[in-house]
């Protein structure tokens, strides 16, 4: 089942959060930030365990202090003008950790908007594209979870949804 939040990823009470991460896999702002913060210095330690992670991939980690068992630290790509690889990209992320999470065995999962903060994806676009890949998915999860930062990302992955 695909469902829509408002809330703050770090409390959500799913097995798995998705990251918004960048290359490194070292920490940074946004919602990166929020997770480290919230999960404590250990998974900074699991991360650096990890060398990094290419544009389009996906990571997994424990959700050490978090509610969540798991953490999978996805790096979205930049929007730069939309007409090089940002979406196929974009989708890779959301596929990349479907398929780890369903390796994990992992039966609900939530994920906040990557790329739409800092790395300035257009947010329509991209929640058209998170909403098609997890429709996929739809049956590998017992939930599948769109977490919006505020009111007006919650419409825009409604009428994503093709909800009124
Ligand atoms: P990126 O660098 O991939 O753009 P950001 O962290 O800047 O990543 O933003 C990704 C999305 O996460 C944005 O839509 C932002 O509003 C949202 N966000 C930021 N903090 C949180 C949080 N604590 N919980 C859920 N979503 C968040």
């Amino acid at each position: 089942m695909l469902k829509v939040v408002v809330a703050d990823i770090t409390t959500l009470p799913v097995e798995a959060i998705v990251n918004a991460a960048n290359e490194a896999l070292l920490g940074g702002g946004g919602v990166d930030g929020a997770i480290h913060r919230a999960a404590g210095p250990r998974l900074l330690d699991a991360c650096k365990q990890l060398g990094g992670c290419p544009t389009g991939q996906a990571r997994i980690t424990k959700g050490f202090d978090l509610p969540s068992k798991w953490v999978i630290h996805t790096v979205g790509p930049k929007w730069n003008d939309g007409r090089g690889k940002e979406p196929e990209l974009l989708a890779s992320c959301y596929t990349s950790s479907l398929n780890l999470a369903r390796e994990n065995r992992v039966r609900t999962i939530a994920f906040p908007g990557i790329s739409t903060g800092i790395y300035g994806y257009p947010k329509q676009a991209a929640a058209q594209i998170a909403i098609s890949v997890m429709r996929n998915y739809e049956d590998d999860f017992e939930q599948i979870i769109c977490c919006c930062f505020g009111e007006e990302d919650k419409i825009i992955y409604r009428q994503a949804m093709g909800e009124p």
